[in-house]
């Protein structure tokens, strides 16, 4: 059985360091960071995870949208592993929306991100990938990215009064449902 890798919570300074580039994908120390992230951020109910986040300080994420406990109405998607990725455009609109952080429990907070983004990845067999990002998977992308250089969701938020707990936010997605 795959095990599942501990998250490195608010206070860790590994969550506070820019991420390395990594050179080489094939390496099987990396290939298995991959599996062990993905099966991290199922058993997690996330939809997004970067590696800074279990304590691995390379410029790698996962972006994994899927309706779950944390987030009812998120899209689904195949879970897709992103390596030394780059924003190369994004659109000029920005949207607020709550997000949350397996790194950050219990708070939720406004946060504007880009409606779109075009990126460029290199995906785990190696090959260079280009992808137009939209709406929430865009949003989950920017959040991972920030990951890698060391940003957190709450630098973002732009008051105090738009961080609401985990608590609060499940009665508000529910009232909408
Ligand atoms: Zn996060």
């Amino acid at each position: 059985m795959k095990e599942s890798l501990e998250i490195a919570q608010l206070g860790n300074p590994i969550l506070r360091q820019q991420a390395q580039l990594v050179d080489n994908i094939s390496d099987p120390y990396l290939q298995k960071l991959i599996d062990k992230l993905l099966t991290t951020v199922v058993d997690e109910n996330g939809v997004g995870l970067a590696a800074p986040q279990v304590s691995q300080s390379y410029r790698l994420l996962i972006v994994a949208s899927r309706p779950n406990l944390r987030y009812p109405h998120a899209p689904v998607m195949e879970p897709t592993a992103m390596v030394n990725p780059r924003i190369i455009a994004h659109s000029e609109e920005m949207v607020k929306d709550w997000e949350g952080c397996l790194s950050i429990p219990g708070i939720r907070g406004l946060v504007p991100r880009y409606r779109s983004v075009e990126v460029e990845y290199t995906n785990r067999e190696g090959q260079q990938q280009q992808q137009e990002l939209t709406d929430f998977v865009a949003r989950i992308f920017q959040h991972e990215y920030d990951h890698l250089d060391g940003i957190v969701f709450l630098d973002r938020v732009e008051s105090t009064h738009e961080m609401i707990t985990e608590q609060e936010y499940i009665k508000r997605v529910s009232r909408v449902c």
